[in-house]
């Protein structure tokens, strides 16, 4: 007689992946549970994506308040107000937070609000001590803040603490280079706080095109954000009220208010037993798993952040979607990892997809490569001296468009619908051939040549 487990599906984590999961599988008729050890909707809903945009809206209204002006409207005396902002954005996450957990309920997903770990192939354990079997368990635990191993280190808060600060702070500065740090760099920058970010290699970004990367730190520096490079942290040291010394090698003492790490985000797996039931961890402590989300252990999966391939909400929504509809829905579905498009919410922002022009030189026979560089017209009547700079890799012999590259105001809301046209594959021609749609920032992309 086959075995019967308590459910057919049990999910440790309810972020973006796991509640995807969980939903569709309860909807392709699995018995499914869930379980959340902080709050339902993630890193995503939580701390990050949802409450980091909305920052960033908030912070875009001291430029705009300002560019008014030039447009005509007469304003008086602005006052920025951190607590009204900050509890507005914490009320939203709240409901949104709501929201997910009615979605689970409506599917019929039992939410167990608590820790889980696993201790057996097809065994989880809860805080409280129950245990429950479950043929398949899926691990979409995500991932954490890394914080480095450096004296004094705790005197740093992270993405989890920054959206609850009790006041803004005079001077922050940001650990790290990727996207996090120049997110958080341009919200303080204009929540009018001076901003030193601190990174320990030589560029910010990495992953992305050189000359549009090298345009944000061109603009941020003109801006009067700092930037100090090549600066390993050697020691935090905490003072009266609370204010604190940092040592960076080879310069001297800089003081600051707060310190915000953002040097990366390791996958959460740090005591959760997959180690003791013989599941494969990787670099960064990650789950190993295959094009179908498998474990080294049949009947454990993994999905988003905590497998460590690409950390973004909607590939975890994709993982867990594919891995839904493989198990439970009869229609095998792996997720396609090419030509993700991907973006930095910096002021201005930055928004890609596909190659850089350094993986095309790599990668390609040959290419070409096309820019435009302009003044967006509402900057010039706002005597803002920013420029956007988009940029097309093209393939030589095929014209296929293999990367785009944008900075600049709206580059993301822009680049999502670009996206389409490079992941169908089409042509350089192509592109010129659609008639632009004028006057836009938009239309430099069918007009460069
Ligand atoms: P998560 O959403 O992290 O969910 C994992 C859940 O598991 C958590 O709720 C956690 O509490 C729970 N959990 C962990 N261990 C256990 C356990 N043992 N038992 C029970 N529950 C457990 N991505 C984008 O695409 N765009 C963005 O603009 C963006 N901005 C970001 C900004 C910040 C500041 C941060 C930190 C992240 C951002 N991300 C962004 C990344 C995005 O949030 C993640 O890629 C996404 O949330 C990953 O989803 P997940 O389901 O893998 O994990």
């Amino acid at each position: 007689m086959a075995k019967t487990y308590d459910y057919d599906l049990f999910v440790i984590g309810a972020g973006s992946g796991g509640v995807r999961a969980s939903r569709v599988a309860a909807a392709h008729g699995a018995r499914v549970a869930i379980a959340e050890e902080y709050r339902v909707g993630g890193t995503c809903v939580i701390r990050g994506c949802v409450p980091k945009k909305l920052l960033v809206f908030g912070a875009h209204f001291a430029e705009d308040l300002m560019d008014a002006r030039r447009f005509g409207w007469k304003i008086g005396t602005c006052k920025f107000d951190w607590p009204t902002l900050r509890d507005n954005v914490l009320a939203e996450v709240e409901r949104l937070e709501g929201i997910y957990q009615d979605i689970l309920d409506r599917h019929e997903v039992e939410t167990f609000a608590q820790r889980a770990t696993v201790t057996g192939a097809n065994e989880v354990t809860l805080a409280d001590g129950t245990k429950v079997s479950a043929a398949t368990i899926l691990i979409a635990t995500g991932a954490h803040p890394a914080i480095p191993d450096v004296p004094g280190a705790g005197h740093g808060i992270t993405s989890n603490e920054v959206f609850h600060l009790e006041s803004m702070p005079k001077r922050v500065m940001i650990a790290g280079g990727g996207y996090i740090a120049n997110e958080f760099a341009g919200i303080f920058h204009q929540f009018s706080c001076h901003v030193t970010i601190v990174n320990r290699g030589d560029i910010i970004l990495r992953h992305y095109d050189e000359q549009v990367r090298d345009r944000l730190l061109q603009i941020s520096l003109t801006k009067g954000i700092e930037f100090k490079f090549n600066a390993p942290f050697e020691t935090i040291e905490k003072g009266k009220g609370g204010k604190l010394t940092v040592k960076l090698a080879g310069q001297d003492p800089i003081g600051t208010d707060l310190l915000l790490w953002a040097v990366g985000r390791d996958p959460n797996t740090a005591g959760l037993g997959l180690d003791k039931v013989g599941v494969e961890l990787g670099k960064n402590k990650a789950v190993l798993v295959d094009e179908d989300n498998q474990s080294s252990v049949p009947s454990i999966y993994a999905i988003g952040d905590v497998t460590d391939r690409v950390q973004l909400t909607p590939v975890a929504i994709r993982e867990g979607q594919a891995f839904a509809d493989t198990l439970f829905g009869g229609k095998p579905t792996r997720v396609d990892y090419a030509n993700i498009p991907h973006a930095v919410f910096s002021h201005p922002p930055i928004a890609s997809v596909g190659l850089t022009e350094g993986e095309a030189r790599e990668k390609l026979g040959g290419y070409k490569t096309f820019t435009s560089d302009f003044r967006p017209m509402k900057n010039v009547l706002a005597g803002r001296n920013e420029r956007s700079l988009y940029k097309l890799i093209v393939e030589e012999g095929t014209d296929r468009v293999v990367g785009l590259h944008m900075i600049g105001p709206d580059a993301p809301e822009i680049l999502q619908a670009a996206a389409i046209a490079v992941k169908a594959g089409l042509t350089k021609a192509q592109f010129d051939d659609t008639i632009a749609l004028h006057p836009t920032m938009a239309e430099e992309l069918v007009l460069m040549r």
